[in-house]
């Protein structure tokens, strides 16, 4: 191999570098609404209290299903793309409280923890819907992404805006 194809050769692998880690930040999930950059198709979820695992594991692999995208449980000791935690208050502006809610920068899912573990269950797939792309408005429909009493399913209405944004390889809307 000639000095010259060798130094194109290290210099094709450094852009492959950069391409690569431009393609996976957690940063890619920014600050505000108004500049929100479409996600990676890779996010992972940090449950920070050990009673959400199962219900944001759930969520992560039914997102994964539809949108083909590899959404999971951040590993042990990996920092997640998003946190998922219990909090003790959701105000809603009646007074109410609210289920779940996903903060403006789209990091932090928030579970009531006085909420019925049931209730939690279909909370956290629905505050997927917020961080993949329904921002803080809630889709017309009975689909998951729906407001007050939505429905279970990822259906094709929630895949839509969630493929606008995410990078989905599949659309796999839940019967
Ligand atoms: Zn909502």
């Amino acid at each position: 191999m000639s000095h010259r194809s060798l130094l194109s050769r290290v210099y094709g692998l450094l852009l492959l570098v950069v391409a690569c880690r431009d393609a996976t930040p957690p940063a890619s999930l920014v600050s505000t609404r108004s500049d929100l950059t479409p996600p990676p198709c890779r996010l992972r979820f940090e449950p920070l209290q050990p009673s959400l695992a199962a219900a944001t594991e759930s969520a992560a692999e039914r997102w994964s299903a539809a949108t083909g995208c590899d959404i999971a449980l951040a590993a042990p000791g990996e920092r997640g793309d998003v946190t998922v935690e219990l909090t003790l208050r959701i105000d809603k502006p009646d007074g109410t409280q609210a289920p779940g809610i996903t903060s403006d920068d789209l990091q932090r899912i928030y579970i009531h923890a006085g909420s019925r573990a049931s209730q939690q269950w279909e909370t956290v797939p629905h505050e997927f819907c917020h961080v993949f792309g329904v921002g803080p408005e809630h889709l017309p429909g009975d689909g998951l992404c729906g407001g007050k009493g939505h429905g279970p399913a990822i259906d094709e209405a929630a895949l839509e805006v969630a493929c606008s944004r995410l990078a989905c390889s599949a659309f796999n809307p839940e019967p």
